[in-house]
């Protein structure tokens, strides 16, 4: 009997880093620009939605996604969080979902994340009187095998922040293999060890620096191209496998369209906010 395949909706809310693009107060000439051509120049703090119940980290643009993609938040299942830098989790809008701030269903959110980010995340809720039932915060490290209401998801080590242990997310959904791949430099060593027997139907990257020679704590387009490289070389990507870049920084001065010139050819997609892709 053939399986029936499934595929999965993968939707890209914003593909910005910290600043955003155009970026807050900035007045350079990428800024500008984008300003002037709006669409696909315009990005915003970045998240992801697998299907309409899993969401990758939550920036302080979730409002602006959510209205602009008309999504209904209340299906989240669960959240996981890569990090605690405030354009990857905005803790203090968690609020909005406890009693006397919205009417929701009455399942909790599960969130996962390292120490930091969970910390963030009880912070702000016990200032309100706890969770309430409206979320259960799971603190993870990296290698933990973890069964998710919505998925299999293994937290692994990125090179990122070194007052922190920054999360990469390998992940199984609907019979898809998905790595989730920033804020990162260079992948550490260990992170490859584990990854390099995996096979995937999805990657996503970050290129924040573009052709700034930095690969340390963030990627450019050469840590990017030399990712790709070392995953055809150990075999990780199938011949459906779709590689996805984005979190990109106005710093790195290139507009929608040049990012799409310097990664076509490379057949990598650029993502853009908005972007859905069936996986
Ligand atoms: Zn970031
Ligand atoms: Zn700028
Ligand atoms: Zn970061």
């Amino acid at each position: 009997m053939e399986r029936e395949m499934t595929s999965m909706k993968v939707r890209f809310l914003g593909t910005a880093a910290f600043e955003g693009i155009p970026a807050l107060f900035c007045g350079c000439e990428l800024c500008k620009k984008a300003m002037e051509l709006g669409g696909e120049n315009i990005r915003t703090r970045t998240s992801v939605m697998l299907g309409d119940d899993l969401k990758v980290d939550f920036p302080p643009d979730t409002y602006t996604h959510m209205i602009r993609d008309r999504l209904d938040l209340d299906k989240v299942q669960d959240l996981i969080l890569t990090h605690s830098h405030s354009d990857h989790l905005y803790a203090e809008d968690l609020v909005a979902r406890l009693p006397g701030y919205s009417k929701t269903g009455d399942h909790p959110i599960q969130i996962y994340g390292n120490d930091l980010t969970i910390a963030k995340c009880k912070q702000m809720l016990d200032a309100e009187g706890g969770a309430q039932g409206k979320f259960v915060l799971n603190r993870v490290r990296p290698y933990d095998k973890l069964q998710l209401q919505t998925s299999r998801v293994v937290p692994l080590p990125a090179a990122h922040d070194p007052n922190e242990t920054c999360l990469l997310y390998y992940i199984e959904k609907d019979d898809k293999t998905i790595l989730y791949g920033h804020d990162t430099g260079t992948f550490p060593d260990e992170t490859w060890e584990w990854l390099k027997d995996k096979k995937f139907d999805l990657v996503i990257l970050e290129c924040t620096v573009g052709h700034v020679d930095y690969q340390k704590t963030h990627m450019n387009i050469e840590a990017v191209l030399e990712t790709k490289s070392t995953m055809v070389e150990y075999g990780m990507l199938k011949p459906v496998s779709e590689i996805v870049v984005t979190h990109f920084s106005h710093n790195a001065q290139l507009l929608h369209a040049d990012l799409v010139d310097i990664f076509e050819p490379h057949s990598i997609t650029v993502a853009f906010d908005g972007m859905v892709l069936e996986v």
